[in-house]
């Protein structure tokens, strides 16, 4: 256990907050360990993975906890289908490159998304047409209260876009401590219909694509599009796309003819970035922030010195011009600590 220490390697902001206590767990009899003295000090917990989706905004006065728990299982379940169980721990893209190694597939569109398995089920991480929810099968967590196991399967998550009861009554309650996802191993479900990827892969030359060509494709469009936070501190986008009601945006198109917008039912999703551009945020520097020049949603801490309150009020300030063009109210995706 270390006191006073700076997080800056671990949240993908690069943000140097400190925290009262850190300690990195290994194993679960630790992490019990580590809870126990944290529930008999009184200390608020903070649990880490990669730090990719989350702003510390001031020093934390509690034990953060970085989980490092690995490990890797699988089990046949016919001639196509496999269930393969990952710890908290493992990196996120090692596993889906870890899969596509073995030819296991559903894993592919969601290649190069920074941080760990554990936390892919919080807020449902998805990518190019595919969402965790499609392939999960089951999560095993620690219980804070009682420090019990608990499996949570698919529907007892509750997945949302960007969402999932860990988000929602669940949070704060649970460690997550392993994840199991249900993949083929032959009759593999090929999706190259969201973004760039058809084209892509016509510029690769590729046109009967395995699950290996779409995560090459994947990547490539993601390492063209996205800042890479080992260069430049980002937590990926950092707003939700906003649902708003059919009418209103019916009345925003009177407005704003090129308006953007994906029906579904009596709502319509609004792609975030396309309102924070209109608002001329693109590429758009106060102090040490920005909004990334390429794509809008990406805050960015831009010379490296930003803190995370700085961060957090130039998202306020993008928040409150969206509000008053648009009359959307824009949520934040990242964790604000
Ligand atoms: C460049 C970039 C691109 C990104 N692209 C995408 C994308 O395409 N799609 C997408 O969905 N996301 C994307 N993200 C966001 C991020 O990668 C995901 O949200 C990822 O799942 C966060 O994982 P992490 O381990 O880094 O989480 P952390 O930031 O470490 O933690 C996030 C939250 O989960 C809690 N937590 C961490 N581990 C556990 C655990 N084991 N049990 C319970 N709670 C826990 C933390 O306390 C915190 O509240 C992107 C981020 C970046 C930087």
């Amino acid at each position: 256990m270390q006191e006073n220490f700076s997080l800056q390697p671990y949240n993908t902001f690069g943000v140097d907050a400190h925290a009262r206590y850190f300690i990195e767990i290994n194993g679960i009899e630790e992490l019990k360990e580590a809870l126990t003295f944290s529930k008999k000090q009184h200390l608020p917990l903070l649990l880490l993975g990669g730090g990719s989706n989350i702003l510390l905004t001031k020093d934390f006065e509690g034990l953060a906890i970085k989980l490092n728990l690995k490990g890797i299982s699988e089990e046949s379940i016919n001639d196509n289908e496999i269930l393969v169980t990952a710890k908290a721990g493992e990196n996120w893209h090692e596993f889906v490159m870890y899969c596509l190694q073995r030819n296991y597939g559903g894993l592919e569109n969601l290649s190069l998304i920074p941080g760990n398995v554990g936390t892919s089920p919080m807020q449902n991480i998805g990518a190019y047409g595919t969402e965790i929810k499609d392939i999960f099968v089951n999560c095993k967590v620690l219980d804070l209260e009682n420090l019990e196991i608990k499996t949570f399967n698919l529907e007892e998550c509750n997945f949302g876009y960007r969402d999932s009861i860990f988000k929602q009554d669940g949070k704060g309650k649970y460690v997550i401590l392993q994840v199991t996802f249900k993949l083929t191993q032959k009759d593999h479900h090929i999706k190259t219909e969201y973004g760039a990827i058809k084209s892509e892969l016509e510029n690769l030359n590729i046109q009967h694509p395995t699950i290996q060509d779409v995560a090459k494709a994947v990547i490539s469009i993601r390492q063209s599009k996205l800042p890479d936070p080992k260069q430049i501190g980002n937590a990926g986008s950092f707003f939700k796309n906003p649902t708003i009601p059919l009418a209103q945006f019916e009345d925003l198109k009177q407005k704003f003819e090129n308006i953007q917008g994906y029906p579904n039912g009596d709502v319509v999703k609004v792609p975030a970035g396309w309102l924070i551009e209109q608002c001329g945020w693109k590429g758009k520097q106060i102090g040490n922030v920005a909004s990334h020049k390429l794509q809008s949603l990406v805050i960015i801490n831009a010379t490296g010195k930003a803190t995370g309150k700085e961060i957090f009020d130039f998202s306020t300030e993008i928040i409150n011009s969206v509000k008053e063009k648009f009359e959307i109210e824009l949520e934040r995706e990242v964790n604000i600590i």
